[in-house]
């Protein structure tokens, strides 16, 4: 009954708001099935508010805050997400059917975004330029991009859309934030706090849509400055282009098929630890997950068994149990579209270590941890990203050979290189085309370390000290010294 379910409203120009048409969508609970909540159903006349908020405050209040004032918010806005850290990971386990003990982590970690982007806010320098004429004194000024819109996914919500909100508020922008129609209340949860830190009204809007024409309409809104996305590759085109169209900036985060090779000389069982961390965590919805196994042909029969048991033993089903180690897939449009990758792999003759179908027995949308041998380079699991947890496995006998088939994908989002011999892990890293490789490791990051696409995998970086560049532009300014006038027919 929509009586008895959680009521949420979007936030624009600091008013906690309905859809102008008044419309809501539910929001459904992938573990339980059933709806958990209510949220508004904005179209383009909210995202037009939204954005007509973010630019008035830009050209308002916030236009003139230095940077000390914005560090000193966003440090403010750390803090209270780390007090609310429980509260936001529940919303994301209701919205996603991710882990609890997973979302805990996430935003107990979340505020260190907030805090790292706020040591960066008061340290946005210009320069000054040496002028091969005398007569001028030249400078630079950074100043934020203006209205920013940042559209996000369904996994992990809150984290990938700090990625974005934390170094364009500490650049100065002001941001209209979309999330996705299948998890969209974290978001609306979140702008509480932006409020209780005392952001003033319009620096950060929140619109919600269950039409994906609502992101749409942001995309390509005349009054944003930049487009920070993170989604997959086929939207983030349509983003790309949107943005084009305005001249406008943009960022995109976008889709993987990331390589994990391992060589003979491996510690195996730790390859098989992050083999299963890079693949079946978070069910496998992750961009990054490891989901290409390259593996050489002497220890390929020894670390399939290593994974395939692990996977054997991994505990399927409720997402807030602590003892569970894979939820759900977070929507029904996934699940089916993962579980036809499965078809078509068996179909093209993969051989199944372990796993390859639904687990129905837990109902839900339970997909079983799925290690997938026997295949080659065309095969379709192979190439095409299935945003579940669903492992394909090949072999290589030599290192030439393990860095093509590593490449050999029009993704390159990150990788990872299983060996002792320091000099091959340096070696093979430096070789890899994606934006993060890990050495003996998997599936980590941090506000400090950059973290972006190769080829189809994206544009731009977030995260480190130069994601705040995305929400800058930078000005040049010319100062006449000596007061005199010059011929007006020539240069300088
Ligand atoms: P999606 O591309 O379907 O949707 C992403 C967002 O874009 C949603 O908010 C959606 O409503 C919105 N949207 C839809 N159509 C739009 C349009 N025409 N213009 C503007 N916005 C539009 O992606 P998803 O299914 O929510 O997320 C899964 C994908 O995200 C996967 O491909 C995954 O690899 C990718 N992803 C990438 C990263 C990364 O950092 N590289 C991180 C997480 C997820």
């Amino acid at each position: 009954m929509p009586g008895e379910l959680e009521q949420f409203r979007m936030l624009i120009g600091g008013k906690p708001v309905d859809a102008a048409s008044g419309r809501t969508f539910e929001s459904l609970n992938p573990y339980t099935g059933e709806p958990w909540a209510v949220v508004p159903d904005g179209g383009p006349e909210d995202v037009d508010a939204a954005v007509a908020a973010a630019r008035s405050a830009f050209e308002g209040e916030w236009g003139q805050t230095t940077g000390f004032a914005r560090a000193a918010l966003l440090r403010r806005l750390g803090d209270l997400i780390a007090d609310d850290a429980e509260r936001l990971a529940r919303l994301e386990v209701n919205d996603s059917g991710k882990l609890y003990r997973e979302m805990i982590g996430q935003t107990t970690a979340l505020g260190s975004w907030y805090h790292y982007f706020a040591g960066l806010a008061d340290k946005i320098e210009g320069r000054q330029i040496p002028s091969p004429n005398p007569n001028y004194l030249v400078y630079t000024r950074r100043e934020p991009v203006g209205v920013v819109a940042a559209i996000t996914p369904w996994n992990s919500p809150l984290l990938l859309m700090s990625w974005k909100l934390a170094p364009a508020l500490a650049a100065g922008c002001t941001v209209v934030v979309k999330p996705s129609e299948h998890a969209p209340v974290s978001t609306l949860g979140f702008a509480e706090l932006v409020e209780k830190a005392g952001f003033p009204p319009g620096v950060v809007n929140v619109v919600t849509g269950l039409s994906r024409e609502t992101g749409a309409a942001l995309a390509a809104h005349p009054g944003v400055d930049k487009v920070a996305f993170t989604g997959s590759t086929a939207t983030g085109r349509a983003v790309a282009k949107a943005a084009a169209d305005n001249i406008n900036k943009v960022t995109l985060e976008l889709g993987g098929k990331s390589p994990q090779i391992v060589f003979p000389d491996a510690d195996l069982a730790a390859a098989a630890n992050g083999i299963v961390a890079g693949v079946f965590a978070a069910t496998g919805q992750t961009c990054m997950a490891g989901s290409r196994l390259i593996v050489h042909a002497d220890v390929h029969d020894e670390l399939i068994r290593l994974v395939a048991d692990r996977a054997a033993r991994i505990r399927l089903g409720d997402p807030t149990a602590p003892e569970t180690e894979m939820g759900p897939v977070a929507n029904e449009p996934q699940y089916e579209k993962v579980l036809h990758y499965l078809e078509t792999a068996k179909a093209e003759g993969a051989t199944v270590a372990y796993g390859g179908a639904a687990d129905p027995g837990l109902g839900g949308l339970f997909v079983q941890p799925t290690v997938l041998t026997g295949i080659t380079p065309e095969s379709t699991v192979y190439r095409e990203e299935v945003f579940g947890p669903v492992l394909a496995a090949l072999t290589f006998t030599d290192e030439d050979e393990a860095i093509k088939l590593a490449n050999d994908t029009p993704y390159g989002l990150a990788g990872a290189v299983w060996t002792k011999d320091v000099h091959r892990a340096h070696r093979v890293a430096a070789k890899i085309r994606a934006g993060s490789v890990w050495i003996n490791a998997y599936r980590v990051v941090a506000p400090s370390v950059p973290f972006g696409g190769y080829k189809m995998s994206g544009l731009g970086r977030e995260n480190g000290i130069h994601a705040i560049d995305e929400y800058l532009e930078e000005k040049a300014v010319w100062v006449e010294l000596t007061g005199g006038t010059r011929d007006p027919f020539t240069l300088g």
